[in-house]
């Protein structure tokens, strides 16, 4: 199965769908979104990283920011931070204007220290960038500003099963416009939707108790 454009997912909504789905519905299908201090400098480290004019070549490596990916067959489009070309003439492949050949490596840039949704994230967009560009990428780097390193990811069968599931669970949502219910966790506390998604009024068992509470507590 393949989608149609208009019906593209934003690739990066694997993070929030991997930190809460009712988060990722909540910004994807219902547009709302609220900055913390988490969400503001990772945005600030995108915004460094998505220079779209930026192509650069060093030696064997040309090195592209901001490129657009997209998948037909998870139905998803994004940009890469940086995207890099090594000239490897033997198992590369060609790119359109370049003479030889190169291995293809994505770089995302990430606030704080490595998690399961950067590197399903990162996945993704060489699962993107083998479809457009028929090739096979073994694996990508994850660069985490506060410590200034790269950790080398591996794209195993795992990650890639994870990110085809993951999507397909946000079609289904998006198709249904279905947000999920509320499920309170720690993670709550550093939510910045934690105003908007209410995860309060949850916990109560019914609307009546709540207005007594938040009564109560004024
Ligand atoms: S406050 Fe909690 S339940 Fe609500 S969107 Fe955020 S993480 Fe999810």
């Amino acid at each position: 199965m393949t989608y149609n454009e208009d019906d593209y997912l934003q690739l990066s909504g694997i993070q929030h769908f991997e930190f809460c789905r009712r988060q990722w519905a909540l910004i994807h299908i219902e547009q709302q979104w609220e900055d913390n201090y988490l969400t503001v400098s990772g945005e600030l480290m995108h915004e460094k990283a998505h220079d779209k004019d930026f192509v650069e070549k060093r030696r064997n490596v040309i090195t592209t920011r901001g490129m657009p990916v997209y998948s037909r067959e998870m139905g998803v489009r994004g940009d890469c931070d940086v995207v890099e070309f090594i000239r490897d003439d033997e198992n590369g492949v060609e790119i359109f204007g370049r003479e030889g050949k190169y291995n293809v490596v994505p770089v995302e840039y990430k606030h704080g220290t490595l998690k399961d949704a950067d590197i399903f994230q990162l996945t993704a967009e060489a699962m993107c960038l083998e479809e457009m560009l028929c090739c096979r990428i073994e694996y990508g780097y994850l660069y985490y500003g506060k410590t200034r390193k790269r950790e080398k990811i591996d794209f195993t069968e795992e990650y890639r099963s994870r990110v085809i599931k993951d999507f397909e669970e946000m079609q289904g949502y998006y198709i249904k416009q279905y947000t999920p219910k509320v499920k309170k966790r720690k993670a709550c506390n550093s939510c910045s939707l934690k105003d908007i998604c209410l995860p309060k009024l949850e916990t109560y068992k019914s609307a009546k108790k709540y207005i007594d509470m938040t009564i109560g507590e004024e």
